[in-house]
């Protein structure tokens, strides 16, 4: 892959990489620590892209996300606070604050998804027991999520996951984003209506789940502009 993208960057006169991928990079972010769903497994993307002599800038998908949902949002909230919801084959948030993306100490800020309530299935990354066994989508058909059943235990766990994140952080905006809530508006309100009944109003003023306004290709505006930060130092 890194071989198609270098002869690719080479042709155009582009002097480095950006990518952006689903899993956990290393903590000084070189390196894919682990991507389940591509097999990767410490792979060193920044070394192999050296060798090509070009720079490489990685992040995790849903930070490259949530930052391009942050740039996108300016005009309507301009410098505040975000919270973006990724609900898809996984379950995780990408989170700005003070005008900074939060990746954490260890790059695992917002992995929600790894917590454990005491769940019997077996998680993607090799845990057991953790939430995402139940609110990643990959775990299930999607028809199945069209089962009142289903549906009500990923909303109560959803909301036991979310309300004490944004009780914690109080963002100004809370974007959803992912292939669930994507392509399920009526979840999207459901779940908001939920996290409404969770955070009292007199708190949290009428809680918005607001809706991705430029979808998937503002992952790519993210990663492009992260990198560009990152070379300038
Ligand atoms: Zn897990």
């Amino acid at each position: 892959m890194i071989a198609q993208l270098a002869e690719q960057a080479k042709a155009e006169g582009k002097t480095g990489l950006a990518i952006s991928f689903a899993g956990w990079l290393s903590d000084d972010g070189s390196c894919a620590e682990a991507a389940p769903n591509l097999s990767w497994n410490r792979t060193p993307l920044s070394a192999l892209a050296a060798d090509y002599g070009l720079d490489c800038h990685l992040e995790n998908d849903v930070d490259a996300r949530a930052w391009g949902e942050w740039i996108n949002r300016q005009k309507s909230n301009p410098g505040g606070d975000m919270l973006v919801i990724n609900a898809g084959s996984g379950f995780a948030l990408g989170m700005v604050l003070d005008h900074r993306l939060r990746r954490g100490a260890r790059r695992r800020a917002g992995e929600v998804g790894h917590w454990r309530p005491g769940l019997k299935g077996r998680c993607g990354c090799g845990a057991l027991g953790c939430a995402e066994s139940l609110l990643g989508a990959a775990h299930h058909e999607p028809s199945d999520f069209d089962k009142t059943a289903l549906r009500q235990r990923w909303l109560d766990l959803a909301v036991a996951t979310l309300a004490p994140v944004i009780a914690a952080l109080d963002p100004g905006q809370t974007i959803a984003t992912g292939g669930l809530l994507d392509h399920r508006p009526e979840l999207r309100l459901e779940l908001q209506t939920r996290l409404r009944q969770a955070l009292p109003e007199a708190w949290f003023g009428g809680f918005e789940l607001l809706p991705s306004v430029g979808g998937e290709a503002l992952a790519r505006l993210g990663v492009l502009d992260l990198a560009r930060r990152a070379q300038k130092g």
